[in-house]
């Protein structure tokens, strides 16, 4: 496995797949990797001839008063998971080498950017679709790996490359989730031993919201309020938001039919944790 840091030096350590024609899959992270983070990395591994993994915290997408500078980082830790997984190369940059003073280009994607992750963080997803499409430039891979746990940025990044016909197939992963359900994800850390024992609560949400729905309820409101009552259990949950909502628009508009998507987000002291889940409506 090599690692490699600047743009340069990248496109140089792939030149030789690109002239051979080889597949190039691309898992882009934040670091802190974990087993769900491993998990895309398997996935890309076992269909691709290279597999790139980048590891770069995108300040693009963290909003003025959110956890960029302490943002957790184990970069020993990450390249052990890497090369544990069969990662070939890890792009690793410095903030100066993506993100020069003077850049003055966004890729902004609508529609879908919008509801719940969109409405908390006005910024976000700007951050994290100009940040994709400049990797995925640097990276030119065919087929890249996104984690279910971000749903509602596996919908941004794809409707991105739909609309700016990028030449890329994207995929979007299991959430992979610790024994006691709470979805794997590096900002767990954060939590207290008192607010991880209550966390468990987002998944008991939706699989609240999942019974609903499969046993017949197409009223998102009941469904979400159902879900809301779950978490208000946990007293040191805070709610940010809760959703049932079309798979892959994310607005309501009207009684729940065919792909739901639940999400929600709900912050615990430090840390705000999102997860979510599917389920379909029952054919009438
Ligand atoms: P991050 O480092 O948090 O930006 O995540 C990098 C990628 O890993 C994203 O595509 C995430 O959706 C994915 N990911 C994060 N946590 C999980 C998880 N628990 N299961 C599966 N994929 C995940």
């Amino acid at each position: 496995m090599r690692v490699v840091n600047t743009v340069a030096d990248l496109r140089t350590a792939l030149s030789e797949a690109r002239l051979d024609g080889a597949s190039i899959g691309f898992v882009p992270t934040m670091g802190f990797l974990h087993a769900g983070h491993a998990s895309l990395m398997e996935v890309s591994v076992a269909a691709n001839a290279v597999t790139v993994v980048s590891i770069y915290v995108n300040p693009l997408q963290f909003g003025a008063h959110e956890d960029l500078a302490s943002y957790p980082t184990d970069r020993a830790g990450d390249l052990r998971t890497c090369e544990a997984a069969g990662v070939d190369l890890v792009f690793a940059p410095e903030a100066e080498e993506m993100h020069t003073a003077d850049m003055s280009t966004t890729v902004a994607v609508g529609g879908v950017s919008s509801p719940l992750e969109g409405a908390s963080r006005p910024s976000h997803f700007a951050g994290v679709a100009t940040i994709v499409a400049k990797l995925f430039s640097i990276v030119g891979p065919c087929r890249a790996y996104f984690g279910a746990k971000d749903w509602q940025q596996t919908q941004v990044v794809a409707r991105m490359t739909i609309d700016l016909s990028l030449p890329v197939e994207v995929f979007a992963c299991p959430i992979i989730r610790e024994p006691d359900g709470l979805a794997m994800s590096s900002r767990n850390i954060y939590l207290t031993t008192d607010e991880r024992a209550q966390a468990t609560v987002l998944r008991q949400a939706l699989l609240v919201g999942v019974e609903l729905v499969e046993s017949g309820e197409t009223d998102a409101t009941r469904v979400e309020s159902a879900m809301r009552d779950t978490i208000n259990t946990a007293s040191l949950a805070e709610i940010d938001y809760v959703a049932a909502v079309p798979a892959q628009t994310l607005v309501v508009d009207g009684p729940l039919d065919g792909d739901v998507r639940l999400l929600v987000a709900v912050r615990f002291g430090k840390a705000r944790l999102i997860d979510n889940a599917g389920c379909r409506t029952i054919e009438t």
